[in-house]
């Protein structure tokens, strides 16, 4: 029997996994939230590296990895497409297109951690949505900044920073109440695609508010490469025995 192995931790991911059938396992780093009305394994936590993954690949006999992990996570990428290399088994990735700049937009790219803090310096009130990167930083926040973090779990904060915890996707009529209500002069963002997180680019666009943007990092190349969920189930199931991939009315 076809074993596959969804590496996830995205919506794209979750789009997969609901049509995966018993036979194959479902992984999640373990920072969200854990499904638990699927109908595939779900595993929970790190492999241990590439090496760790390919022993976990042989053992339980997968036949295809898949990897729909974040643009940004590029270990876990490097890790699935290391593994392929060293067990054999095609590591197929779902690459997500990126945002692109629209008129009105003044996007300001930033390589790393202290390039975002150069970029955001003459500004006082910044919304961060990179993730739980700035709680490593709250004992660093300028005087003349307040910084609102919204990250999938909240915090307590301090005085100069609001934690909201808070998952997609995100509404654009929610987020001009959210910017209304903030007062955001500055907004610092990933390039993540996709659409669950597109509408506060909309609202910096029509409040004409600077994003700073974290530039994404290098994926290495996949045995296949996808940039919408679709086409990779479309592929899939070709891959799968007919009936292994569930029908959407099953799901
Ligand atoms: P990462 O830096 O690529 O991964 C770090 C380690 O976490 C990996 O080496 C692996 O540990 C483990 N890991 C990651 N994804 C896993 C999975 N699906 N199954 C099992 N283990 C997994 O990625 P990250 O730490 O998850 O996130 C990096 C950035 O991407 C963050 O900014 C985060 O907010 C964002 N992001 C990631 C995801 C995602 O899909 N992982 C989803 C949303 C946002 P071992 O080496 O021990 O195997």
């Amino acid at each position: 029997m076809k074993r596959v192995l969804l590496l996830g931790g995205t919506g794209d991911a979750l789009i997969i996994a609901r049509r995966l059938g018993p036979a194959h396992v479902y992984s999640l780093a373990g920072l969200g939230r854990v499904p638990g009305d699927l109908t595939c394994g779900v595993r929970v936590g790190g492999f241990g590296g590439a090496s760790g993954l390919a022993a976990f690949v042989r053992e339980q006999d997968i036949g295809l990895m898949i990897d729909a992990t974040h643009p940004y996570a590029a270990q876990m990428s490097r890790n699935a497409c290391e593994a392929s290399a060293l067990t054999g088994v095609p590591c197929w990735a779902i690459r997500r297109a990126a945002w692109q700049p629209q008129a009105g937009d003044d996007w300001r790219d930033a390589t790393g951690w202290s390039d975002v803090i150069e970029r955001i310096a003459l500004y006082r009130r910044v919304l961060w949505t990179l993730g739980r990167e700035p709680l490593a930083h709250l004992d660093e926040i300028p005087p003349s900044q307040h910084w609102t973090i919204r990250c999938l779990d909240a915090h307590p904060g301090n005085a100069r920073a609001t934690v909201i915890g808070a998952r997609g996707p995100f509404s654009l009529e929610g987020e001009r109440a959210f910017f209304s209500a903030h007062r955001f002069d500055v907004v610092v963002s990933k390039n993540s695609g996709g659409s669950a997180t597109e509408a506060k680019l909309a609202v910096a666009r029509e409040l004409r508010v600077p994003v700073v943007i974290l530039l994404r990092p290098v994926l290495p190349a996949a045995t296949r490469e996808f940039d919408k969920t679709a086409a990779a189930l479309q592929a899939l199931a070709q891959w799968l025995d007919p009936d292994q991939l569930l029908t959407k009315e099953s799901v």
